[in-house]
């Protein structure tokens, strides 16, 4: 827990490393929902199923991207509210999380609003990876491991936790469960 990695990362990496992840992800959500695409709807492990149709699947996947994108326009906002700017044009949830990520080397003056944007992103990466019919979706992270320093870190959304898999390291960064409460 006290290692320095954790606070390092809970400081500066923990909100790109989820805004990372869900931008990766989100677009997989929207591509479930598309009828054109003849990709065969997953199921969900754990989830009530009626009848075996997809509906119930493309109700909960589009649930999922309400609430994700209602999540990141609130997100956003509040960024901004709190750094002073502007506000900006209605956008995509892809783009709207590139400019929140682009906004972090001036979040990272205000560790509680780090935090926030960490704890935010991934819950909503979480909330979407679950959607997608994997509650443990292994997320690749951008970054090398502090410990081994091999490109091999990966994000566990479902707990918040940010591991390296390189098999003779398997160094935990703690610190990506940001501050929730
Ligand atoms: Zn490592």
């Amino acid at each position: 827990m006290s290692a320095p990695t954790a606070a390092a990362l809970r400081d500066s990496e923990g909100p790109a490393v989820w805004l990372g992840a869900l931008a990766r992800r989100f677009p997989d959500l929207l591509a479930e929902l598309t009828p054109s695409t003849s990709r065969p709807l997953r199921e969900r492990p754990g989830a009530n199923r009626v009848g075996g149709t997809a509906a119930p699947v493309r109700l909960y996947v589009s649930d999922a991207i309400r609430d994700i994108t209602d999540g990141v326009v609130e997100l956003e906002e509040a960024v901004r509210d709190r750094l002073g700017l502007r506000r900006v044009p209605a956008a995509s949830v892809p783009v709207r999380l590139r400019r929140v990520a682009g906004l972090l080397d001036r979040v990272a003056d205000h560790p509680d609003l780090a935090a926030h944007i960490a704890d935010e992103a991934r819950r909503m990466t979480y909330r979407c990876t679950r959607a997608l019919g994997d509650p443990e979706q292994l997320l690749r992270v951008a970054g090398r491991c502090p410990a081994c320093d091999s490109v091999s870190l990966r994000a566990f959304p479902e707990r918040a936790v940010v591991m390296c898999v390189n098999p003779v390291c398997r160094h935990v960064l703690e610190g990506a469960e940001a501050v929730a409460g």
